[in-house]
């Protein structure tokens, strides 16, 4: 059986030439006689396999030495936690930008760990658009302000980056290597892998040298950023197969040319798929044009009694996961780096069919 296109927000598609060298490499790694899996993460193998996957991921960045790169446990979600504590004394504000459900779930977080202004939420257009920032509410004291780029279950994302005079947070779980990103704007950005890099539970987290002190005393010690800086990531275990593997993501972004490639490729599937959703009264995207994301791309059918009948049938073109996030409903097409056009091409081939036997 062929693969199939692979539409999942997270976990999500993976290029085929990793998961063709991690195969090839799985039983005996480079002639080690064993999988990488079961080598200790202090062997000289392994270190040299983590030091070349950050050494690969700050070119692909273009991350300079002000900033140290951390691979954590814990998805993004635990840096939810990790911010507040490593940013935030007692008394502290910290001001958050609530553009859809995973800023809420930030937010909801920090709540629990430090005071909380929201700077300007989209609630209330159902996260369909994002406010410019002459309309958010920006406190001039705030330890921090956090912003999440890319909503992954609304589907809306930032083009442009928050000028303010706080360090800035950056959620970027779902659209990270999908286009440059430029890195000295940003007190801190972190991602979960399982999104655009690799397998779930490793979390990426670039923070600018002067925030690593910070802390309370009080911080759990493996969220202690400086702590995980110090040991090289290496404080306890790491998640050592999903940090390999990203590893052989990065190495393939770079063999394909890099992220303005990335972006330029993203830029042109997104486009395709919108418009095809834009031309036709059968299918409608919620999301102001503006700030549609170019990895997440929610939309409805006329009729929500479509939504089984279709899912169905896209199943059986070898098209999955396309149901949408259960809050909001109708079908959500991810589309990452590792999506090619091709399955672009066959999904709106399939849509249009559809669209004509029931539209
Ligand atoms: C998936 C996702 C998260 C949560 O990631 P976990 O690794 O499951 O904790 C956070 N933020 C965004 C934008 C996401 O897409």
């Amino acid at each position: 059986m062929p693969r199939a296109y692979n539409f999942s927000a997270g976990p999500s598609a993976l290029p085929e030439p990793v998961l063709q060298q991690a195969q090839e490499e799985l039983l005996d790694w480079q002639g080690c006689g064993l999988s990488i899996m079961e080598m200790s993460h202090r062997s000289a193998e392994f270190m040299g396999v983590a030091r070349q996957a950050e050494a690969d991921f700050r070119e692909l960045l273009g991350i300079s030495d002000n900033y140290a790169v951390l691979f954590m446990h814990g998805g993004a979600s635990m840096q939810f936690s990790a911010i507040p504590l490593n940013l935030t004394t007692p008394g502290d504000s910290a001001d958050y930008v609530c553009t859809g459900a995973w800023s809420e779930k930030a937010i909801k977080e920090a709540k629990r760990l430090t005071n909380v202004q929201i700077a300007s939420t989209s609630k209330s257009s159902n996260y369909s658009d994002i406010a410019p920032i002459a309309e958010w509410q920006i406190n001039p004291d705030a330890a921090y302000l956090h912003y999440t780029d890319n909503e992954t279950i609304h589907g809306v994302e930032f083009d442009w980056i928050p000028e303010v005079d706080a360090p800035l947070v950056v959620d970027v779980s779902s659209n990270i290597l999908s286009k440059p990103l430029d890195v000295e704007r940003f007190g801190v950005i972190y991602a979960g892998a399982q999104k655009n890099v690799g397998p779930a539970g490793l979390a990426l987290v670039v923070v600018r040298k002067d925030l690593l002190d910070r802390a309370r005393p009080d911080i759990p010690r493996l969220l202690h950023w400086r702590v995980i800086a110090d040991s090289g990531s290496m404080d306890n275990t790491p998640p050592a197969f999903a940090w390999y593997l990203s590893g052989l993501v990065f190495k393939w972004i770079k063999a394909e040319g890099g992220l303005a490639i990335m972006a330029e490729r993203n830029q042109k599937k997104a486009h395709k798929l919108y418009a095809s959703i834009d031309q036709s009264d059968f299918y409608h995207s919620p999301v102001a044009p503006g700030c549609r994301s170019a990895m997440n791309v929610p939309f409805v059918l006329a009729e929500s009694a479509l939504d089984q009948p279709f899912l169905q049938a896209a199943k059986e073109e070898g098209l999955l996961n396309l149901k949408g996030h259960r809050s909001v409903g109708g079908m959500r097409a991810s589309i990452y780096n590792a999506v090619p056009e091709a399955a672009i091409d066959a999904l709106v081939s399939f849509m249009r069919h559809f669209e004509s036997v029931n539209g």
